[in-house]
């Protein structure tokens, strides 16, 4: 007997047609609110930044946004005020040390590796050129721009109060707050995709997973090309790899009349950890082309320079006449490049796509002179060569990545050939090709040597000879020797 009496076990009723009334009703509101409120964006995967509808959800973004506007204000005054003290003296004093943005671990624009400074490959690795800080260089008074500037400011912060009275903008409208431009109108455009977000009742995907997959920074990064109205709409990933993350993007309107942006972008993202970077050092390491500005780089402009390198090794390519994608802008670790494929669905791999025998030989001599043109015009190996990074698009193979391409008298350049001759003859002797060198005659064909070991093992051992005779010459001159190439120097190839 329970203490506590009997235990009221009366059920509360409920029908069945209850139950099936209440979902009834359920669905009819869903139904409802969706016609009222429809979803932006059809697509499963939306687009996480556009022009219009940026989102800056988690206010970091503005905040970093106002903040690196803040600190190149602060810049640009110290500098100045530096200017000011020091006058026409002999002696100087510097304030370098009290400056916000500091070259080493900001985005400041000197520091930007851009499509501006790096437009020479280089062939000699020289000093890397700054570029002249923005606005305030130059001789003359810098009055004018000052001037300008605080007017602007101020207009902008007093057109704050019209966002919508939800909005918070905080107190900084009493104070003498002077936004500029830039900032103003993330702010407006920020007030605005706020408004039509409380609109949405049912908002659960704040953030994409393509979101999320890249850093802060890389974002801000993004957000600016859209918002220069370079870039219309990124739409989401492409691909997630351990180096890199692609995404596909609409293209926008050059600043530039001479330079058209292609309709459908590829952006290549390469990953700011640096510990996936380690294995690649040998690659750029040895590259005399980046050999003088390797040790006096910081990790993080390492990486720019692999994308740096993916850029000059798409304009070769493309200058060769290599079906490859075209370059559209390269700002710090993030390359935009033109997209193969169509309407967001990107080029099969070739290790996707099954291809008719007809197809699969032509594919494979289109190869084959691509290699030769790669070698001999381009002055390259790509190093990376398989059917995971050729595109099969427009009835023709496409050539992708190429960030670790290096030039056939790179200390391993020539193994790293051979493995490139390995991948496509294997994959075209399984895929039926009868006529595919095999990867000893196809390393002769592509390179002109001739190395005569029938076996894998005597091939590699000549070829590993033949990289330290380079190597040699290259301790005793001091200078890289052309041996490779059959006809003489290197071209130089003007970008
Ligand atoms: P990773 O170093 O990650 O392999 P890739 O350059 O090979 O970098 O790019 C990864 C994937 O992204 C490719 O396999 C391809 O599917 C896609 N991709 C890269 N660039 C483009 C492009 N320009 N157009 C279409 N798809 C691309
Ligand atoms: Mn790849």
């Amino acid at each position: 007997q329970c203490p506590w009496g009997a235990p009221n076990t009366t059920a509360i009723s409920c029908s069945l047609a209850d139950v099936m009334s209440e979902q009834l009703a359920k669905e009819l509101q869903l139904e409802e609110e969706n016609a009222a409120f429809p979803e932006v964006v059809a697509v499963a995967e939306g687009p996480f930044i556009t022009g219009e509808n940026t989102d800056t959800s988690s206010d970091l973004m503005l905040a970093q946004m106002l903040q690196m506007e803040f600190d190149r204000e602060y810049d640009a005054q110290l500098r100045r005020e530096e200017k000011k003290i020091n006058g026409d003296s002999k002696v100087s004093i510097s304030f370098e040390n009290y400056r916000k943005v500091h070259p080493y671990d900001s985005d400041s624009s000197e520091d930007e590796v851009d499509w501006q400074d790096t437009r020479h490959d280089p062939y000699r690795a020289d000093k890397p050129t700054t570029t002249p800080r923005r606005g305030f260089i130059g001789k003359g008074k810098d009055i004018t721009t000052k001037h300008d500037e605080v007017v602007c400011g101020r207009k902008n912060t007093a057109r704050m109060e019209n966002f919508a009275p939800e909005f918070q903008v905080g107190d900084g409208i009493g104070m003498d707050l002077k936004l500029s431009n830039q900032v103003f109108n993330a702010l407006k455009q920020h007030a605005y995709s706020e408004e039509r977000r409380s609109a949405r009742l049912h908002e659960k995907k704040e953030h994409s997973t393509a979101e999320k997959a890249v850093d802060p920074k890389t974002r801000l990064l993004l957000y600016k090309m859209v918002n220069a109205g370079m870039l219309e709409t990124i739409t989401g990933c492409i691909s997630t790899g351990k180096e890199s993350v692609v995404f596909h993007a609409y293209g926008g309107k050059s600043a530039t009349e001479d330079k058209v942006i292609p309709p459908e972008c590829a952006i290549k993202v390469f990953k700011t950890t640096l510990n996936e970077f380690k294995n690649r050092d040998k690659y750029i390491k040895d590259d005399y082309r980046f050999k003088d500005r390797f040790s006096k780089l910081n990790p993080r402009k390492i990486i720019r320079m692999w994308a740096e390198k993916e850029m000059h090794n798409l304009t070769r390519m493309q200058n060769a006449g290599i079906p490859c994608p075209q370059v559209v802008i390269l700002k710090k670790h993030v390359l935009v490049m033109s997209f193969i494929g169509q309407d967001q669905v990107p080029a099969p791999k070739l290790k996707d796509v099954t291809l008719s025998s007809e197809d699969m030989k032509k594919a494979y001599y289109q190869i084959l002179n691509m290699m030769q043109q790669l070698y001999n015009e381009c002055n390259l190996v790509h190093a990376d060569l398989s059917e995971y990074n050729m595109l099969w698009h427009d009835g023709k193979v496409w050539l992708i990545d190429v960030s670790q391409s290096v030039e056939p008298t790179h200390p391993h350049g020539l193994e790293f050939l051979f493995r490139d001759c390995r991948n496509v003859s294997q994959f075209f002797q399984k895929g039926g090709v009868a006529e595919a060198l095999n990867e000893r005659e196809l390393f002769n064909a592509i390179s002109g040597l001739n190395i005569t070991a029938d076996n894998e093992v005597d091939f590699q051992a000549e070829i590993e000879a033949l990289e330290k005779m380079n190597e040699d010459h290259v301790q005793n001159h001091g200078k890289k020797l052309s041996m490779f190439s059959s006809d003489g120097d290197p071209p130089i190839y003007d970008e």
